[in-house]
């Protein structure tokens, strides 16, 4: 299902992304020389809807219009049937951020579609390519700073990182994504760049792109603490599915079902913000004593009430935490889930 190409097909560089369908006839890996050897590999439109990783290599080759790359640029452009849509993945497609090879979690990963075998393709083919790095470009869609994301503490990794922004999220959940299949060959980034549609997002992934093809060597020794910020990602928050969504919570509302959780309406705003324990976040049923929340660790165990209680109508948090990419987009929270959980890691140096 994947077409290479050598050249820039014409009118890739002014499509928008519903229009890619046009020009490419699905899946496309761009490879394109450079003055130097070792190409930078980097994805777009894994999620069909995030249009910001095209409109960055739109830019970035516009720049190189009449120009040599300063390094072989690898350009995978991902879900170009969804992008056609409007949307993350069509129905009865996989997620296209959740089917790459991933050693260590081979129960979680044994998924054999199509989609599947093109990734494991990719990773083979720029594994034998002895690629550079690796980034790959999303949007979210809360109010959520820029940030990089990394699967390996790894001093290159943070160097990369923070070539984008100060604040780097390390996970390893969940499993199958584009960047944790890159950390085993080579330093790899998914960076997120706020909402698509915003020119400030392309433009700040476009020269992160150029600033990493200019690079001759990505650096191995310790960063300074104080140039990152760096948390850990410890749990994935998902609202089960017979449980009905509101974004209208406050203090004098109706009493809710109990089948029904209203969140505060601004919850998106506490992303990246470090909360107290008691921190308000919903309202609920009054007498319901079950948490409307799922909450799994990195482990896969259910630890909702380490994060959560519900007393006396209210969903508050227990102990100190910080929210990212919650969300008040029911299709993302029901395709993938409200948010995350994130504590602050301390970065070690050498004296
Ligand atoms: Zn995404």
């Amino acid at each position: 299902m994947l077409t290479f190409l050598d050249h820039i097909p014409d009118g890739l560089l002014s499509c928008s992304a519903s229009g890619l369908q046009a020009i490419l006839p699905g899946p496309t890996l761009i490879q394109l020389p450079g003055r130097r050897p070792r190409p930078l590999f980097v994805s777009v439109l894994l999620h069909g809807n995030e249009t910001t990783g095209l409109a960055a290599i739109q830019s970035l080759l516009d720049k190189y219009r009449d120009k040599q790359l300063p390094r072989e640029l690898c350009i995978f452009i991902g879900n170009v049937t969804a992008a056609a849509q409007g949307k993350r993945h069509l129905d009865g497609q996989p997620d296209y951020n959740r089917v790459w090879p991933c050693t260590g979690f081979a129960d979680e990963c044994a998924g054999n579609t199509e989609e599947h075998r093109m990734m494991r393709q990719i990773v083979d083919h720029m594994h034998q390519r002895d690629v550079f790095a690796s980034i790959d470009v999303h949007n979210n869609t809360g109010l959520n700073p820029h940030y990089g994301c990394i699967n390996k503490l790894d001093n290159r990794f943070f160097h990369l990182a923070t070539q984008f922004s100060r604040t780097v999220v390390y996970f390893i959940r969940p499993t199958g994504v584009q960047s944790m299949a890159f950390a085993d060959i080579c330093p790899a980034v998914t960076v997120e760049c706020g909402k698509p549609d915003q020119p400030h997002g392309a433009a700040h992934a476009a020269d992160f792109i150029n600033s990493c093809l200019s690079l001759a060597e990505i650096p191995a020794h310790d960063i300074a603490s104080h140039d990152m910020d760096l948390f850990h990602t410890v749990a994935t928050v998902s609202v089960p599915e017979h449980i009905r969504i509101f974004f209208d919570g406050d203090d004098d509302r109706r009493v809710p079902s109990r089948d029904e959780i209203h969140f505060r309406p601004d919850l998106d705003h506490l992303n990246f913000h470090e909360l107290d324990a008691d921190i308000t976040l919903g309202y609920v049923h009054p007498q319901l004593n079950t948490l409307p929340l799922q909450v799994i660790d990195e482990q896969g165990n259910a630890v909702a009430a380490r994060y959560f209680r519900v007393h006396d109508g209210k969903l508050h948090t227990t102990r100190e935490v910080m929210p990212s990419m919650f969300t008040l987009d029911e299709t993302v929270i029901r395709q993938d889930c409200l948010g995350y959980l994130m504590e602050r890691m301390p970065v070690k140096e050498d004296e």
